[in-house]
């Protein structure tokens, strides 16, 4: 058997199963026992370090974490290890006096940002204590990229989105929000000294090509550009009948948005088998448990449409 290698600090992050798993490697014992003495204060400090969003993270993350906990191999289910992040964070104290520094005389250096999701929002947390100063482009009015515009309200309420964005704005990052970015060139002739571009990947699935797609346009929609609309607010209400094509997450995100903007008779059709579905499992089980049907193994064939009006999809 070959001798443990305790110079390699992989060796420590895979001891524990779930702090391995999660991307940013959270030390979940530390924070579950900190809660477990009710010290959600510090439980979330701990999370802040590491995942940056802990609020919204508690209410959204996908837990690669959870399959990994060792108590999934004893009892039916893994510690929720998610929802005690939601426990810290709202249960929480205080925060300002545990966040870092910002130094007044910076270190000389100017950085630029491109977009303002969470992976420049990252960035921008980690620098600014340092001295760097920051400047953050979007085009959009608020930072947060798709944790506002995608991820719907009722999943991720504003509030929560609002402050922890901020604990990253009020660290004396300079924002140039409404501000779309056509040139990079143009961000190079500035003095910037390096520049993260952090635009994310926005692009939704089409089927562009399916019989009858381009028929009746206005009442075929894309995944997440919907969802943004209404996130937006353009965006109210929708037909009583809705068809969902797809099984990943942002299907069962645009499903469950339906039936709270009128939808009655909400489905989801999705081409491979239940078992291959790409969503969640709890997001699978949230839209069932709000009565909408998903249809597996059926791929679509063509919008219907009848005397210039949608009547639904040949399967
Ligand atoms: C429907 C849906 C649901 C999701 N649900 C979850 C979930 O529950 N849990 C989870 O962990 N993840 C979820 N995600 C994924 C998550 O939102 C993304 O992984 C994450 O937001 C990517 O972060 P980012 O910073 O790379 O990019 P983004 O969040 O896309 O941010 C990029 C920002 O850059 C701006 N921008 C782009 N181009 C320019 C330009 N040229 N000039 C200026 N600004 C520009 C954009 O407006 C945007 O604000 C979901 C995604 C979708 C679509
Ligand atoms: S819930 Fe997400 S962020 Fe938290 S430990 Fe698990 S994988 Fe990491």
């Amino acid at each position: 058997m070959k001798a443990t290698d305790i110079s390699n600090p992989e060796y420590f992050h895979k001891v524990v199963d779930c702090q391995y798993a999660c991307p940013a490697h959270t030390p979940v014992p530390e924070y579950i026992r900190l809660i477990a003495a009710e010290r959600y204060t510090e439980a979330y400090i701990v999370n802040w370090e590491s995942n940056v969003f802990p609020g919204v993270l508690g209410r959204t993350c996908d837990r690669p974490c959870e399959p990994a906990c060792r108590r999934g191999r004893i009892e039916e289910e893994p510690v929720a290890i998610c929802r005690l992040k939601r426990v810290a964070a709202d249960n929480k104290g205080d925060i300002s006096s545990y966040l870092p520094e910002i130094p007044l005389i910076k270190n000389g250096k100017k950085i630029a940002l491109i977009g303002a999701g969470p992976a420049s929002l990252t960035v921008a947390r980690d620098l600014a204590p340092l001295g760097y100063e920051i400047h953050l482009y979007d085009d959009q009015e608020l930072g947060g990229g798709m944790m506002r515009s995608q991820i719907p309200a009722f999943r991720l309420p504003e509030s929560v989105l609002n402050e922890e964005v901020g604990y990253i704005i009020d660290m004396g990052i300079h924002t140039h929000f409404k501000t779309y970015v056509s040139s990079m060139k143009e961000i190079l002739e500035k003095d910037y000294d390096a520049v993260f571009v952090g635009t994310g990947a926005p692009r939704g699935g089409d089927l562009p090509n399916l019989p009858g797609r381009w028929d009746a346009k206005e009442h075929v929609h894309i995944g997440i550009e919907w969802l943004a609309n209404v996130a937006f607010g353009h965006i109210e209400k929708i037909g009583k009948k809705v068809i969902v094509l797809g099984g990943g997450n942002t299907a069962m995100d645009c499903c469950r948005t339906s039936r709270r903007l009128g939808g009655e008779q909400v489905t989801v059709v999705v081409r491979s088998p239940f078992k291959d579905m790409k969503a969640s499992p709890w997001e699978i089980e949230d839209a069932m448990r709000e009565d909408i049907p998903i249809l597996n193994n059926m791929p679509p064939k063509e919008f219907v449409i009848e005397n210039g009006k949608l009547k639904g999809c040949d399967l």
